[in-house]
């Protein structure tokens, strides 16, 4: 399997596939995967749980961002957003409020304009430092790839034992209409098989839609290889048919196949 890393703590800016042009902000190690979940589709490959990893500090994240976007306000060529992603999960760095708070200032600082993204498992949201960094910015966005507790085991294997439904409510509890993003995948793997685009599954994945009355869903399927073998993209035909689905229920959809 070829891996995905990111091996700078600033990266791009990219056409993000979601984004638009989108600079890069990795908060995780630059030769490795740091993460709380080990998503069997993730493009970063497997975590490691047991390592003990060395990460950037807030100041050098705060450096690398000054440098890059004061270089841009020279050149005049802003990005159209700041996105925390890279190799692993923001959220779990130590320093992750103080770093978004660096970031709004140099942002308002440069380009007022532009916005600010985190791509998050959502799984800190029940800590109310986590939650308010996040409402803090423009586009929060929030991982659900299922609402059945065993096809998130499966999907996310997360660290622990954290309970999706205890996840969702975090996001009822925190945040009024935020962005959603949900990995629609088929496997077909030696340990079992595992659908969430059935009626079964998107049943609850909608009810619960509709209880966060989000601003927008994402709704795409894998770009790169996975760590786990047998695993089926999407067709754009089934993702189209799901965001449908979705704008039925009055919500904006974003399709990445
Ligand atoms: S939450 Fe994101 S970074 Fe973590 S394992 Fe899943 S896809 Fe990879």
């Amino acid at each position: 399997m070829t891996t995905f890393l990111f091996d700078k703590i600033i990266f791009g800016p990219v056409k993000s596939r979601r984004l638009g042009v989108s600079l890069g902000v990795n908060l995780l190690p630059d030769d490795s995967k740091f993460c709380n979940y080990n998503c069997i589709y993730c493009e970063c490959g497997w975590s490691d749980f047991s390592e003990k990893k060395i990460l950037p500090k807030a100041s050098e994240v705060k450096l690398a961002l000054d440098n890059f976007l004061k270089k841009a306000k020279q050149e005049n060529n802003p990005p159209d957003v700041i996105t925390f992603a890279g190799n692993g999960e923001p959220t779990i760095h130590p320093e992750f409020v103080q770093i978004i708070d660096d970031t709004i200032e140099l942002r308002d600082k440069y380009f007022p304009k532009i916005k600010i993204a985190v791509l998050t498992n959502a799984t800190k949201l029940h800590k109310p430092e986590i939650s308010t960094a996040l409402q803090k910015i423009e586009m929060p966005i929030l991982k659900i790839d299922t609402m059945i507790q065993e096809d998130y085991e499966f999907i996310n294997q997360p660290k622990g034992n954290p309970q999706i439904r205890d996840i969702a409510d975090a996001i009822i509890k925190n945040f009024e209409k935020p962005i959603i993003q949900t990995m629609f995948i088929k496997a077909n793997t030696p340990e079992r098989k595992f659908d969430n685009t059935t009626d079964e599954s998107l049943k609850k994945y909608y009810e619960v839609l509709k209880e966060i009355n989000p601003s927008l869903v994402m709704v795409y399927s894998i770009s790169r290889a996975t760590p786990m073998q047998g695993i089926e993209k999407c067709s754009l035909d089934c993702l189209n048919k799901i965001a449908g689905e979705i704008n039925e229920l009055g919500f904006e959809t974003l399709v990445t196949p």
